[in-house]
């Protein structure tokens, strides 16, 4: 009898775990250097600024960007192998020869053989109806066939780009998760590390780190890939979400407050909703006293009368 046996949510769960941590590492290749640089998060100035120095980094980055390669094939790996899961797990021992023996004895299923990586879009294609399509396949492969090169060769003589690799891992979340939320996932995922393990809630929280990308995430995005991630444009204004907000601002968060907006106003105009924490929260129209917004809680909550474009409240002006 084979025992524990994976499911499509635990393959789909380390799958996205592993999308996450190598979005995390492709986005630390831009911030080190920033931050080294120009002592700011603000990735686009520094590089134009030290453009030379960058290129010599990105020499440097390579075997990051590779092992970064890695991950991003790894997850999508799983995330074919949850869907062939979805049918059933033993699916996935399909033509691995697995031996048939008289002799009843427990096999632990991560001891087997399962289905190739190059064989699992076809077996996707081939036994589910959820398909993925010609422009994914294309990209796994070629990023399979780098990291076949990574491992048998230990280099490889492909020269990586972090803009490049941030676009194919955009248009992998976008095939292979289509109905999931980014930053939900983002958050999710983050609380899912080593370092969240480490974080106090007081000092530091895994909202924090969010909120602190999240600008910079804004702009690598480009307007079809913000979109198609968040069903919003690009340039729509976004609002603070207070339960997010108060949940990242921490001691040592230094969080750029207007930058951090999560939530979008309804198309009533009666509330927003935060496309991180899936919270819709009532709003009134009236002047807030520190900023020129007009989006303010009416919740009910311990957030009514706090401004959604800078998140003070009405009586901090005079603190
Ligand atoms: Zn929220
Ligand atoms: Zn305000």
């Amino acid at each position: 009898m084979i025992t524990n046996l994976p499911t499509q949510e635990s393959l789909n769960n380390v799958a996205l775990r592993t999308y996450f941590r190598a979005w995390n590492e492709l986005i630390e290749i831009w911030l080190d250097f920033s931050l080294q640089f120009e002592g700011t998060l603000d990735v686009k100035p520094s590089i134009a600024k030290w453009h030379e120095e960058w290129r010599e980094y990105l020499t440097e980055a390579q075997s990051d960007l590779q092992s970064i390669c890695a991950l991003i094939q790894q997850s999508m790996e799983l995330a074919l192998k949850a869907r062939v899961c979805a049918i059933s797990p033993f699916l996935l021992l399909l033509d691995t020869g697995i031996k048939l023996s008289a002799n009843p004895k427990q096999i632990d299923f991560s001891e087997l053989r399962t289905l190739d990586a190059v064989d699992l879009p076809g077996a996707v294609n081939t036994l589910t109806d959820s398909h993925v399509s010609d422009d994914f396949i294309e990209k796994y492969s070629s990023l399979r066939s780098l990291r076949n090169k990574m491992t048998h060769l230990g280099e490889t003589s492909v020269s990586l780009d972090p803009d490049q690799v941030l676009r194919l891992a955009v248009s992998l979340y976008l095939s292979i998760w289509p109905n999931r939320n980014w930053l939900a996932d983002r958050l999710e995922f983050a609380a899912q590390t080593r370092s969240a393990w480490l974080h106090d809630g007081k000092y530091t929280s895994t909202h924090m780190e969010v909120l602190q990308e999240w600008p910079i995430d804004i702009g690598f995005f480009t307007k079809g890939e913000f979109k198609r991630l968040f069903g919003q444009e690009k340039s729509k204004r976004r609002y603070l979400c207070h339960h997010c907000v108060d949940e990242g601002d921490t001691r040592y968060a230094g969080l750029e407050k207007p930058g951090c907006g999560t939530a979008y106003l309804d198309s009533k105009g009666a509330a927003v909703t935060c496309i991180m924490c899936g919270g819709t929260f009532a709003i009134e129209r009236s002047k807030c006293t520190t900023c020129k917004g007009n989006v303010i809680g009416a919740n009910g909550d311990d957030w009514s009368g706090r401004c959604h474009t800078c998140g003070n409240a009405y009586d901090e002006e005079t603190d």
